[in-house]
């Protein structure tokens, strides 16, 4: 490359420099700024052109200095007729300007700017002042934005148009950014790649990538900005949904590990020992499972439907289906406690058909030789914990994965689809109903069926605050209603009391106190994390006979534990769980016919933890509150971060592009088999910024 580029003519270095160079590139970056900006993730150029403003001020309006008002905030085009350094205690200083313009004069003050006195501000230029306007000796500005004006209308950055704000740290200022962003628009806009066919810009009218990206960072108009950060916003999901949906292929060309029997015997024997008839839902449920398992291609589905709607029994289905093709079925479970529970539903409906149903988990005593009966095909159906897949446990045969209320996802999950060779069939299952466009991006590789129906006789949850005064009133009605058998959890944060989270109720001194106090001669119990299996197996089957009648517990009872007979849910310091949480908490009541009660204690120390317990007393359905749930905190926080890159997108959001996502995905749907534009797309910009994040 050439070194002595000649000084007068700047054009040549934009063919040196291309969207990876370092931000160094460019002119008033060194080694120092450089490392602040590396603090943003900001390494190269392109970094920095994509690095979106958070929001615009609008500071278009310039308001005469004779009508400016205390209080509001003006931005003044004015000259600098005076001015003086001030010093203030220790070291600090103060620029202070005084201004006119054609109907009166004001002042500025810059606390800590006392060196721009003499060097910037020169008596005699002109330039725009906003920021709010205070009294001190008449109007005053204090540190306002600022912009010396040259008469070149086009380097206003900073006041006078619709100003940028950026996401920035420590030592960066706003200015810096402006300045740098301005800079290196002309030069590096025109090399971001147009990555989305003309045909379909046209479509939904969306400006190109250059014009885009000017626009993004320094809009002539509101609308602009908007129509910019559209079309960014678009291509970003865009990108994301193509994405998704060549993954979805490429697991579609594989093939399945055993083929299935369909209508075989034990298929209709389960059908044949039911319990309940099956709602609209769970029928149309099971018939996408066996039409999935019927197919060539091996099933990955993905049923979602709110706690307590049946979705055990649905699975049944799938896993009748790979017993008949002599298949071996993993059944995975988020907890020790609930593989216990779903291995003793299993068996209830299974043994008498003549299948083995085990239970592996890190805990399992003679996890050994449950292993080797796995491996020789002894066991049909093994339920655990992600145990299961990460001590590579060996099946003879195995047909269906199915993987219950995971949405945290990850281990197992990617373990099975990117095992080499024949892949089982899997059926995953979640009780977050999350809206349909961000399920099929968050599960994007899956199919998705949605169970919208609750069993007959279900009633809300009657869910309510109470106040400490009120305690002894609900331990009195616990007692009676325990009296005449029912039951009734008691739900605290901790185990013990801790130092680091003092003032939680911790569940073996709430237990102890009770029962020595309000609650004496209430049969109860404890369950917690820190018991082994057998302690844990002993409590829930005493819980579930009815005869323990409270069950003071952590949230181990979180996810999945049915026991329809238990109608009241007392959560002890509510407001310190998050929405889906207290959910499936709640979830654990109003399982049976009859009336149940969730009551909220504790006061919420903030707003939002008062917002949650709100959220939870209005709202009975699932859907509504993981959506209020996703206002609150984001994709990034529910799904767990770093997840298929969902949380780390640059511009789009998840929840309020809701429609641009449908509209991504529509349109990524009709991009996949054609190569050429395909390719374009993954010349994007944004194509790359992911697949970093993803691999991160
Ligand atoms: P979840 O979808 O939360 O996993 P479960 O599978 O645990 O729900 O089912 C919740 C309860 O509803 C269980 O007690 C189950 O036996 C019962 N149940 C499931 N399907 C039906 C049905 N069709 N009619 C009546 N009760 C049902
Ligand atoms: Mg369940």
């Amino acid at each position: 490359m050439e070194k002595d580029l000649p000084t007068a003519a700047p054009a040549p270095q934009a063919e040196a420099v291309s969207l990876s160079s370092p931000v160094s590139a460019l002119e008033g970056i060194g080694p120092k700024r450089a490392a602040l900006l590396e603090q943003l993730g900001l390494r190269t150029l392109g970094d920095l052109l994509f690095h979106f403003p958070r929001e615009y001020r609008d500071y278009r309006q310039i308001t005469p200095i004779a009508e400016v008002r205390q209080g509001e905030l003006a931005t003044v085009e004015a000259e600098i007729i005076g001015m003086r350094h001030v010093r203030l205690p220790r070291r600090q200083s103060l620029a202070h300007l005084t201004l006119q313009d054609a109907t009166g004069t004001m002042s500025a003050t810059f606390f800590g700017r006392g060196f721009l006195v003499g060097t910037v501000f020169v008596k005699g230029a002109r330039g725009l002042f906003t920021g709010k306007v205070s009294e001190y000796k008449g109007p005053c500005l204090a540190n306002p934005e600022y912009e010396l004006l040259t008469g070149d209308e086009e380097d206003l950055l900073n006041t006078g148009r619709l100003v940028p704000v950026y996401p920035a740290a420590e030592g960066l200022t706003q200015r810096m950014l402006r300045r740098w962003v301005r800079a290196l628009l002309p030069l590096a806009a025109p090399l971001a790649a147009e990555a989305l066919p003309g045909k379909l810009r046209a479509r939904h009218g969306l400006p190109g990538m250059e014009e885009a990206l000017r626009e993004v960072h320094f809009p002539g108009s509101p609308e602009n900005a908007a129509s910019a950060r559209r079309r960014l916003a678009f291509e970003e999901l865009l990108v994301l949904q193509a994405d998704i949906l060549e993954r979805r292929q490429s697991l579609r060309r594989e093939s399945r590990a055993h083929p299935n029997r369909i209508n075989g015997p034990l298929l209709k024997g389960l059908h044949r020992r039911l319990p309940f008839v099956l709602t609209g839902a769970q029928e149309r449920a099971v018939s996408d499972i066996v039409s999935d398992m019927a197919s060539p291609v091996p099933m990955l589905r993905l049923i979602q439907g709110d706690v307590g709607c049946g979705k055990t029994l649905v699975a049944l289905h799938a896993v009748a289906v790979a017993a008949d093709g002599g298949a071996q079925t993993a059944f995975m479970a988020p907890t020790e406690i609930l593989a216990e529970q779903h291995a003793a539903s299993l068996r209830e409906l299974l043994e008498p058909m003549g299948l083995t149903v085990a239970v592996l988990t890190g805990n399992t005593p003679d996890s050994r030789r449950i292993r080797e009966l796995v491996a020789g095909g002894g066991v049909d159906v093994v339920v655990g914990t992600h145990a299961l897949f990460q001590e590579s446990t060996r099946f003879k045969r195995l047909g269906l994965a199915v993987i219950d209320e995971q949405h945290r996802f990850g281990v197992c999950q990617r373990a099975l689809l990117s095992a080499k060779g024949p892949r089982p069939d899997v059926l995953q299952m979640t009780a977050t109903p999350i809206p349909r466009s961000l399920a099929l991006t968050v599960f994007g590789e899956m199919d998705l069926t949605v169970i919208d129906e609750m069993p007959p006789g279900r009633q809300p949850v009657k869910t309510r605050r109470i106040p400490e005064s009120k305690l002894p009133d609900l331990y009195r009605h616990i007692g009676k209603e325990a009296g005449l058998g029912r039951q009734t959890y008691i739900v605290c944060p901790l185990v013990e009391e801790s130092a680091h989270r003092g003032g939680q109720t911790a569940v073996l001194r709430h237990f102890q106190e009770l029962s020595e106090g309000p609650l004496a001669g209430v049969p109860a119990a404890v369950l917690h994390g820190r018991m082994c299996q057998e302690e844990k197996d002993a409590v829930l089957r005493a819980f579930r006979r009815g005869e323990v009648r409270v069950l003071f517990s952590t949230t181990v009872i979180e996810v999945g534990i049915d026991v329809p007979r238990a109608t009241m849910m007392v959560i002890e310091n509510a407001a310190e769980f998050g929405l889906t949480q207290l959910h499936q908490l709640r979830g654990r009541v109003g399982r049976g016919s009859e009336t149940s009660y969730c009551f909220l204690l504790g006061k919420p120390k903030t707003p939002e933890g008062r917002e949650r317990l709100e959220i939870l007393c209005e709202h009975g359905s699932g859907f509504d509150i993981a959506e209020a749930d996703l206002r609150l905190r984001g994709p990034g926080e529910v799904f767990g971060a770093r997840q298929a890159g969902i949380s780390d997108l640059r511009l789009a959001d998840l929840i309020l592009d809701a429609r641009l996502l449908d509209l991504a995905r529509r349109e990524a749907a009709a991009l996949i088999g054609k190569p050429k534009e395909l390719n374009a797309l993954r010349g994007s910009p944004f194509f790359g910024m992911q697949r970093q994040i993803q691999s991160a």
